[in-house]
């Protein structure tokens, strides 16, 4: 089984964002409440007040503060679940003898969303989500779920002057693979964003780049303003916004590239980068941070999952290094971008020589001879 979630962009109407926000702010005072009563019954009584005490309560404090009425019920429990998992989290941690942070109280910009855990919501449309207690709002569902994903809850997040909908979903795993008509290898890089053993690159996005250095610019200003005043606060905004088009940008161009990976091959074989990110320096493991590899990777992962393809991850050693036509070693700098052989002398493009051993590799992890998966034999 696996467990994922889509993100889509909400439009709220003026009476929807009224009541998205006070939602939002009637979580708010229950999770900080909630949080104050387990404190007060700890220092009083040494009592150790338990999630379902608290839901119980849940009943009585709609009879004092009716404005709770208007919240969905299972919204206030997942509230309270919520403080229940971070106590959990925080007494765990003590037990492990780390120093953990004790629950905080949350201030308006530390409360950003609430979920509803089971029911109370269901997409009319690609363009309509209807949500209990807040009306039916109108949603960009850019993107379909996979083929028998079992939709399981929905969160409403506010980041900055935008509301989305996240919405987690399982889909069980498949037993049935098709088989192996053809295969591809990537090598993840710098240069490029991949390379694919039949030759082929997928370069970074331009309009990345361009956010990119807007980015760089919006914080070279915000880092002129003077502290406490409003210009630095617009400033903030500014960089905050255009941080988050550059993550939703980023996430897009991941999404598209594995989406035609998955549906283009049926064997993809790639570097399993938690091996990588140990073997190499730190300054190349930012990088793979940077451009969001294993994001790109579990991207992948999933997508081949759902539609049946076979997705494998091959340790990285010798990638770049091994000639992939003889197997002689041929050793290199991160700076030689050319691979030469001395032994069979062939001269490849060094990630698509990487990328052809991967695929080699990933083929014999699932037992196969290269005349079995066709692309394999390129030459
Ligand atoms: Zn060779």
């Amino acid at each position: 089984m696996l467990r994922l979630s889509y993100k889509f962009r909400l439009y709220p109407n003026k009476t929807h964002l009224q009541k998205l926000e006070s939602t939002l702010e009637l979580c708010r005072e229950l999770y900080n409440s909630a949080l104050l009563h387990r404190i007060s019954a700890w220092q009083k009584a040494r009592y150790h007040v338990t999630y379902t005490e608290q839901a119980n309560s849940l009943v009585e404090i709609k009879q004092v503060r009716p404005e709770f009425e208007e919240v969905h019920s299972q919204v206030l429990q997942d509230v309270l679940r919520r403080l229940d998992k971070n106590f959990r989290a925080f007494f765990r941690r003590l037990k492990m003898g780390e120093k953990p942070g004790f629950p905080r109280f949350k201030g308006r910009n530390w409360y950003k969303s609430f979920c509803y855990p089971q029911s109370g919501w269901q997409f009319l449309s690609d363009r309509k989500i209807q949500i209990s207690k807040i009306g039916i709002i109108r949603v960009k569902r850019h993107r379909n779920f996979p083929e028998g994903a079992r939709l399981k809850t929905l969160t409403l997040k506010k980041e900055i002057d935008r509301w989305y909908a996240i919405v987690s979903f399982e889909i069980p795993d498949r037993k049935d693979k098709v088989p192996i008509r053809n295969a591809v290898g990537i090598d993840v890089g710098i240069d490029a964003f991949a390379t694919l053993s039949d030759g082929a690159k997928i370069e970074n996005p331009r309009y990345l780049g361009r956010t990119e250095s807007k980015l760089a610019e919006a914080q070279r200003v915000f880092s002129r303003k003077r502290k406490g005043t409003k210009a630095r606060e617009k400033a903030m905004v500014r960089v905050a916004k255009i941080h988050r088009k550059i993550v939703n940008q980023r996430r897009d161009f991941l999404h598209k590239v594995s989406r035609y990976l998955v549906d283009t091959y049926d064997l993809i074989a790639f570097e399993d980068l938690k091996i990588k990110n140990m073997m190499q320096n730190g300054n190349l493991a930012k990088s793979i941070g940077d451009c969001s590899w294993g994001r790109f990777l579990q991207y992948i992962a999933y997508k081949a999952e759902s539609a049946g393809k076979h997705a494998i991850g091959v340790a990285p050693r010798g990638t770049s290094q091994n000639c992939s036509n003889c197997g002689a070693r041929v050793p290199k700098l991160l700076s030689d971008r050319v691979h030469i052989c001395n032994k069979c002398h062939i001269v490849l493009d060094r990630d698509i020589n990487a990328s052809r051993n991967i695929l080699r590799l990933g083929t014999s992890l699932l037992g196969l001879s290269p005349g079995e998966a066709p692309c394999v034999s390129w030459e």
